[in-house]
């Protein structure tokens, strides 16, 4: 079975969030089961490649784009739309030209399908909603699969950008792709693909509700004999503190572990005495920072110390600078992009929160487990499903859970925490029980290949 994935980021070229983790690992995964994999991305600046190709694609003009490969990976080149500091815009906002990108992206990859010859496109979120509707109006016999990864980001443009993607004048209806005045791209992907996917059983619940549905849980609904959910996998060969040459120190046991939060606390400046809490993440309200900014001083003053990376909302960021200069020996703010130091958070730290208003499926929580780093997480999405709360009788559970999306939920969870940090013995027992959780590739990868077969 051949099947291409159609992706706008993947690890290793470009990253911004766990998209970049999936589409970077799965493929690897699947070759294992047999099912050969190629990849398609946008060639973004910095990516190199051999060229192989070139074609002409008609979006009101003809564009004449090329294609560059290196090992399984297929890369669109059109440096006017992609060669740039950014995937999809700056800190000021999104680019202006995202739609023409896309469109161009996914008209010129279903040409590559039609001349390549596939059993099966997957295509993921928003970027790659069109193809499975241009694949349909071409009657190609390739069936398609589309992935949310988050409903949240779906690809909406006004209504005068419709000429740009050529379709036939029927489509922009509201039982096309037109959503409330506007094209969404999300909304094509989920109506014109074979199988809609998810990436949690939960998640894939949550987004049929009018709560979690984002304006799309009608038309999910109406897909919903056809939608699956599958939990991702983490990459062990990537993120496992047993050969993980980025961090401080190798480590399989707890007491390992205390040396990177040692070297980790002294390189950042913090109180290495306190209970730490670390966050690796977008900085968006997603990922509950209206909560963590209520509750600061409170956590603060419960005794723990604070350590972000992450990079998004400009309101944020200075939020967090400044409680940074209140407590300059117990928080610690680095706004970038860092794998290195993302990896030596996920070591050096004794707890992850991931306190999301919505999580579909959530690495974060996954990595750190594999790390001893407890959990703290709101029971939504794909963190519902992988993470239980602790309970210190029966040593059940192998992380701390709240449900409501409040300060004061939160709070508990942190305060539940830190009591349960300062009984050594207990808490080295919920280290090392974490370390022992597997979420890898190998379970999802033949789910995904029985959807395979299924088509
Ligand atoms: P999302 O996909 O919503 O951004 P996930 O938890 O699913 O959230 O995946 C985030 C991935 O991106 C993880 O691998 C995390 O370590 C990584 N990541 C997020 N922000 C940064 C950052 N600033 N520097 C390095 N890695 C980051």
């Amino acid at each position: 079975m051949k099947v291409a994935f159609v992706a706008s980021e993947a690890i290793p070229y470009k990253k911004t969030g766990g998209l970049a983790d999936v589409v970077g690992a799965l493929p690897f995964y699947l070759n294992k089961l047999g099912i050969k994999t190629s990849v398609f991305l946008p060639r973004y600046k910095g990516i190199k490649g051999s060229l192989i190709g070139n074609l002409q694609i008609d979006m009101k003009e003809k564009h004449n784009v090329q294609v560059y490969t290196e090992g399984n990976f297929y890369f669109i080149d059109y440096p006017k739309f992609f060669d740039r500091d950014g995937l999809y815009g700056t800190e000021k906002g999104d680019f202006s030209d995202n739609c023409e990108r896309f469109t161009l992206f996914c008209k010129t990859v279903t040409q590559l399908i039609k001349r390549y010859g596939y059993d099966i496109v997957h295509c993921h979120d928003w970027q790659t909603g069109l193809i499975p509707l241009y694949m349909k109006l071409d009657n190609m016999d390739t069936k398609s699969i589309f992935t949310i990864h988050n409903l949240g980001y779906q690809g909406r443009f006004p209504s005068s950008k419709f000429p740009i993607l050529g379709l036939p004048k029927e489509y922009f209806d509201p039982e096309g792709i037109e959503f409330y005045g506007d094209i969404n791209f999300l909304k094509a992907g989920i109506l014109y693909s074979d199988i809609v996917t998810t990436v949690s059983e939960n998640y894939a619940r949550e987004i049929q509700t009018s709560e979690s549905g984002f304006g799309l849980d009608g038309v999910l609904n109406k897909r919903r004999n056809s939608l699956v959910g599958i939990i991702n996998g983490i990459d062990y060969s990537l993120w496992n503190p047993e050969n993980d040459s980025l961090i401080y120190q190798k480590y399989n046991n707890f007491n390992g572990k205390q040396k990177n939060k040692a070297r980790l606390t002294e390189e950042c400046n913090i109180d290495c005495e306190r209970p730490l809490i670390g966050m690796v993440t977008r900085i968006a309200d997603q990922k509950g920072f209206d909560i963590i900014i209520k509750a600061f001083d409170d956590f603060i003053d419960m005794g723990f110390s604070f350590l972000v990376l992450g990079f998004g909302d400009e309101h944020y960021h200075n939020k967090l600078k400044t409680f940074e200069s209140i407590y300059p020996d117990k928080v610690s703010v680095n706004i970038k992009f860092d794998n290195k130091l993302a990896h030596r958070i996920y070591a050096g730290c004794d707890f992850f929160l991931m306190p999301s208003q919505y999580e579909p499926c959530g690495l974060g929580q996954l990595i750190s487990l594999k790390y001893g780093t407890v959990p703290i997480v709101r029971k939504t999405g794909g963190l519902a499903d992988t993470i239980t709360d602790f309970d210190p009788d029966t040593l059940s559970g192998n992380g701390f859970v709240f449900r409501e999306h409040s300060s004061k939920d939160l709070l508990k969870a942190l305060s539940k925490s830190y009591e349960i940090y300062c009984n050594k013995d207990v808490f080295k027992r919920l280290s090392e029980k974490c370390m022992d959780c597997n979420f890898s590739w190998e379970e999802s990868a033949k789910k995904y290949k029985q959807l395979y077969g299924s088509l």
